[in-house]
């Protein structure tokens, strides 16, 4: 089976009860054994729910990955990546990360002895100068967050590889339909579903993907220990999702492509950051790593802060506001919204301050996004 057809079929055969075509949303804590011990396969919903492993199996085969595990969010699939460490072991992790992943690696996991180095990974020599001896997780995001840069994921794994660490991948952005980083060698996938997986702004969530089967049983065992599962609706509202994933992403990469040469063309904005772009430092390797280059461009306006609030303040279509990956287009700022956690001086050294600005291009058509931004671009001059 092919992608798209995987999305609408994986795991997602008519209920043998009653013949419903649709996943049912199995909206129940607890089920009835015939004996004690004896049932049909489900005894507790923290442990397991139908609905949930529906979604489960799914992101399983959409990812190349022989497990699936769903979470409550995308910071619970992380928080359960984490425990697999142990206090003295030391993770490397990309700069340019998702706010809420470098929180919890420095105010969650630090705490607890795991120590952190936040490097960029996208500069290969700076990733392997990074792994220590007891360097146990390598923890990478691409394309990442907010400046879109691409991450070598083949070898990111050797290097991980040779170090006896496991390679963690941020999926997020690039969905499976774009990039499938078990096949490249990494180790673990994790997701936000929240975002494209999910597709609609209307859930929160998070899932693991793995193939290792020892992997899969001690992240298996954290999920029903710590319990930081998603409900029955949650999951089915992440499945509905996924069935239109493949046309989302197209319709999203496409937009974003139109979006990013509009931009590039105008004298209000200093640079664009879209690895579509030929100028962008990571457009070829992202040309082989992943088969489009996704929904998210930021942009740097020449007039700094100022006209950035100007630009926020006068799109219509484009909606102020925190996550991303949503049938509708939104803008952030990224220094006071998404990574206003970080240490103020990491923000300015690699430049989210000033004029930046984060677009998640939605999938309204293109002419009513442009002449959106093309106002706005005019509103920012002041
Ligand atoms: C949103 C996001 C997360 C966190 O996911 P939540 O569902 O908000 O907990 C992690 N990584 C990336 C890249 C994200 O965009």
């Amino acid at each position: 089976m092919k992608f798209a057809t995987r999305a609408i079929h994986a795991g997602q055969a008519a209920d043998v009860a009653t013949g419903a075509t649709i996943v049912p949303i199995y909206q129940t804590s607890t089920f009835t054994q015939s004996a004690p011990g004896e049932h049909k396969g489900f005894e507790y919903s923290r442990s397991g729910n139908p609905t949930r492993q529906a979604l489960e199996t799914c992101l399983a085969s959409l990812e190349s990955a022989a497990h699936g595990l769903a979470f409550a969010s995308g910071l619970a699939a992380e928080n359960a990546v984490l425990s697999l460490l142990r206090p003295g072991d030391h993770v490397v992790a990309g700069e340019d990360l998702y706010g809420g992943t470098g929180r919890l690696l420095r105010q969650v996991f630090a705490p607890l002895g795991i120590r952190t180095t936040f490097v960029d990974t996208s500069d290969g020599a700076a990733l392997s100068a990074a792994l220590e001896p007891s360097t146990r997780l390598v923890w990478v995001e691409t394309p990442s967050n907010p400046l879109l840069l691409v991450t070598d994921i083949a070898f990111a794994a050797k290097v991980t590889h040779d170090n006896r660490a496991l390679l963690v991948v941020d999926n997020t952005f690039a969905t499976p339909y774009l990039q499938r980083p078990l096949e490249l060698g990494a180790d673990i996938v994790v997701h936000s579903t929240t975002k494209y997986a999910g597709g609609h702004s209307d859930v929160v969530g998070g899932a693991v993907l793995v193939d290792d089967p020892g992997l899969a049983s001690q992240l298996t065992f954290y999920q029903n220990a710590a319990g930081g599962v998603p409900g029955p609706f949650d999951s089915w509202l992440v499945l509905r999702g996924l069935k239109t994933l493949a046309l989302r992403m197209r319709a999203h990469c496409e937009n974003a492509a139109s979006v990013a040469a509009f931009l590039a063309s105008r004298s209000e904005v200093e640079s664009v950051y879209y690895p579509g772009l030929p100028s962008h430092p990571g457009h070829e390797l992202a040309g082989q790593q992943m088969s489009g280059f996704g929904g998210m461009v930021s942009l740097r306006l020449a007039g700094g802060r100022d006209a950035a609030l100007h630009f926020l303040q006068a799109l219509t279509y484009f909606s102020l506001a925190e996550s991303l990956g949503g049938v509708e287009s939104l803008a952030s700022y990224p220094a006071e919204m998404t990574h206003a956690s970080l240490p103020a001086e990491d923000r300015e050294r690699r430049g989210i301050s000033g004029g930046l600005v984060r677009l998640s291009v939605g999938v309204e058509d293109i002419d009513d996004l442009l002449a959106d931004l093309e106002q706005a671009l005019e509103a920012s001059r002041g």
